[in-house]
């Protein structure tokens, strides 16, 4: 309760809404048949789910994700997500 959500700040696993979006993530990724939409900028759905998330530095948590080897929607589920915990819920095999 009463969480200060930061202005236009990076997405990472510090951020109040990191959980937010990577449960987004994962349900674009599913209605478009559990595929991923491709490289950030080339098809990509990261991009667009965090411009709809609104108040986020879109550009500069890409540049992020890029660093951390998330350079397209499964790789920033897979590889981000190091950084965050958990998606969606779902306990992940080690
Ligand atoms: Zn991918």
């Amino acid at each position: 309760m009463g969480q200060m959500i930061p202005l236009n700040a990076i997405v990472n696993s510090d951020h109040p809404r990191w959980y937010e979006f990577l449960v987004r993530l994962s349900e674009r990724i599913d209605e478009h048949g559990d595929r991923c939409g491709g490289p950030v900028g080339h098809g990509g759905h990261a991009r667009d789910v965090l411009k709809e998330m609104g108040n986020i530095d879109v550009d500069r948590t890409l540049s992020t994700f890029d660093d951390q080897g998330g350079h397209c929607d499964c790789e920033i589920l897979m590889n981000c997500v190091e950084y965050g915990g958990r998606v969606g819920g779902q306990d992940r095999d080690e």
